[in-house]
């Protein structure tokens, strides 16, 4: 008999008969697998491919049977569960236009044209049909149709953004389709072998969109879906999905009174209010405070320059973009700025330097400017003013290592004290082969790159590598933190520029008595204060630990009469440096508890007769609740250790 030879994935070769499929090859191997195949990968000459595990196998060929272990696995799965609900949806509304339908990150969409929305009630009883489908575990079957019959199908069936794909995208005779029961769909593939294993899957939401995503097209809804391989998958990602939204710092902004958007004034530009302000006030004399420990020097620059300096820079030509237009003043043109480096260049440039003084770091709370597209605009996390915790480093080559560890090494410091222990960090590096797109010499590059890696080896922590994902004036580390519900946020950030130094003809006097060019590390740590404060927010959900917390403890007299004593509690832990609030209002106790409560304040004292004659508080606390009555003195020796240790909870 004809035979061919499969090679599988560990190394072992079968002989099985020419147009055999994965599926036979995976019952070969063992029934277990051929339950839990999913999708195939073959690899002949061009490279891998993934192909439905009913295809028959031609040639000898390398193969993979994948299962649930296999990501790319997942994908397949999503875009089945697609077909599943245009199936659904075709069943239940006949008359829709089907437009396309991929996998996504969490799901899937398919998009439909239809004169009426798709109602929340809709789109249960469409969910209710995909399970209905799924339950009859209605195979999913690959054919092949002539371009001419394809276009006739649709033509027949009035699906005119069908018809449109196979005149654009069917470029050899026959044409592949899917079927789905009833639903038939062109679709390169491949699928999983039927519906029955898609079970753990959920509507989220209809969106509109455009056909094709061109303006002036037809106006598509897109029904979104959720879709893992197992229930628990799915419930864990919707949970998170509710967390999210629990904890969404636009939400929880206004709520706490923290900061505002005001149209009024303008998208994307901040008002910081009273309690965000002094969230800020912390974070930032923290900063300083370091800065100043660690060797930095912090100066202060212009919020608008010259333009000519950002023709020097380059931003002119490579940032435009991102930059608000000039202003006239003076027939001089002037540049609100979108970052603080030329700043700094000029303060390092203002006077010879020698190398006995290098390396000069200098640090600002530098607010910047940029132009984001309205659509962009996001909360505190994507704005048009903002406030980098912005520092430049000019040093000499062989202090590179020393400066690198030493960015790293606070990096973790601000992780640490703002309660973040998870990260992820990527060393992004040029692309050798092509180093004439990049600014620089080339063992400027091998110096640099061996010192970002030497670092982050030595301190023996994890790291992944992006080659050729540097920007064309250097390597650069950047350092994700995880927040508390495991989402990834883009923190730190430091930078080697190859590129700033030569264009300001940046100089130093060596040791040798003539002049050199310094090596120039751009880092912002937090990044910028707004975003950092949004992640704050997001991470705390708002109830930010004692020692960060804008009010600490509230006090609440019970009633009127002991007002006298709530006012000189109050005053104590004034005295004692701590932030206070008095409720004072003509208000049922219950009533301020819940408002305290709300506001997430640490600590709730409640003061009446008892309390006032003892010199003592009934402490509660909003998540441990009732602790029992203590001394004052006690308890503000508790809160100050609590603070001074920064505990988290
Ligand atoms: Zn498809
Ligand atoms: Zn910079």
């Amino acid at each position: 008999m004809d035979s061919i030879h499969i090679t599988l994935k560990d190394g072992a070769v079968l002989d099985v008969p020419r147009g055999s499929t994965a599926a036979d090859i995976a019952r070969k191997i063992s029934p277990r697998l051929a339950g839990a195949a999913l999708v195939a990968r073959v690899g002949n000459g061009a490279g891998p491919e993934l192909i439905d595990l009913s295809r028959p196998l031609d040639h000898d060929a390398k193969l993979e049977i994948l299962t649930e272990k296999d990501p790319e696995a997942l994908q397949v799965f999503r875009h089945s569960a697609a077909h599943l609900l245009a199936a659904a949806v075709l069943e239940l509304f006949p008359d829709v236009k089907l437009g396309v339908g991929p996998p996504t990150e969490t799901g899937f969409f398919y998009e439909f044209l239809r004169d009426q929305p798709f109602t929340p009630e809709d789109l249960e009883a469409i969910e209710k049909r995909m399970h209905d489908i799924a339950s009859r575990n209605v195979p999913n079957e690959r054919k092949l149709l002539s371009k001419p019959e394809a276009l006739e199908f649709y033509r027949k069936s009035n699906q005119i953004f069908k018809c449109e794909l196979v005149e654009e995208k069917a470029t050899e005779p026959m044409v592949s389709f899917y079927t789905t029961g009833k639903f038939i769909d062109f679709c390169r593939g491949p699928h999983i072998p039927s519906t029955g294993k898609i079970q753990a899957f959920k509507l989220m939401s209809v969106a509109g969109a455009y056909w094709k995503g061109a303006e002036g097209n037809p106006q598509m809804q897109r029904i979104y879906g959720a879709c893992f391989f197992t229930k628990p998958e799915l419930d864990d990602y919707l949970h998170k999905l509710e967390e999210a939204k629990r904890r969404d710092h636009r939400k929880l902004g206004p709520e706490l009174d923290l900061f505002s958007i005001e149209e009024e004034a303008g998208s994307g530009l901040i008002f910081w209010h009273a309690k965000g302000g002094l969230i800020r006030k912390i974070v930032e004399d923290w900063l300083r405070d370091e800065l100043l420990k660690r060797g930095y020097d912090l100066v202060f620059t212009p919020h608008i320059m010259r333009l000519d300096l950002w023709k020097t820079s380059g931003h002119t030509d490579f940032y435009k973009d991102s930059m608000f237009g000039p202003i006239e003043v003076e027939k001089a043109d002037y540049q609100l700025k979108p970052m603080n480096c030329p700043g700094h260049i000029l303060i390092y440039k203002s006077r010879l330097r020698s190398y006995r003084e290098l390396p000069v770091r200098l640090a600002e709370l530098g607010t910047v400017y940029r132009y984001e597209r309205s659509g962009v605009l996001h909360g505190l996390l994507r704005v048009r003013g903002f406030t980098q915790d912005d520092a430049h480093i000019f040093c000499m080559p062989k202090q590179i290592e020393a400066e690198v560890e030493a960015c790293v090494d606070f990096a973790f410091a601000v992780m640490k004290n703002f309660g973040f222990d998870k990260y992820e960090i990527e060393l992004s590096e040029w692309d050798a082969t092509h180093a004439e797109n990049y600014a620089g010499k080339p063992e400027d590059w091998q110096r640099a790159a061996a010192a970002l890696a030497d670092t982050l080896n030595r301190l023996k922590v994890p790291y992944k590598r992006m080659m050729g994902e540097a920007a064309f004036y250097g390597p650069k580390i950047d350092i994700k933190l995880i927040d508390a519900i495991g989402r990834p946020w883009q923190l730190t950030t430091v930078q080697f520029d190859f590129n700033l130094p030569a264009r300001f003809g940046l100089e130093y006097v060596g040791e040798d008595g003539s002049r050199h060019q310094p090596l120039m590390v751009h880092r912002a740590l937090l990044g910028s204060v707004e975003r950092f404060f949004g992640i704050l927010i997001e991470h705390y959900a708002g109830a930010f630990p004692a020692w960060l917390a804008p009010v600490q403890a509230s006090v609440l007299p019970i009633s009127e009469k002991f007002m006298d004593y709530a006012k000189q509690v109050t005053q104590k832990l004034k005295d004692a440096g701590f932030r206070v609030h008095l409720d004072d209002r003509n208000e049922k106790l219950q009533a301020k508890i819940r408002d305290a409560q709300m506001q997430k304040i640490p600590y709730m004292l409640v003061v009446g007769g008892k309390e006032a004659e003892a010199g003592a508080v009934a402490v509660r606390h909003r998540v441990k609740g009732d602790l029992g009555a203590k001394p004052l003195a006690d308890f503000l020796a508790a809160l100050r250790a609590e603070v001074d240790s920064r505990a988290t909870s």
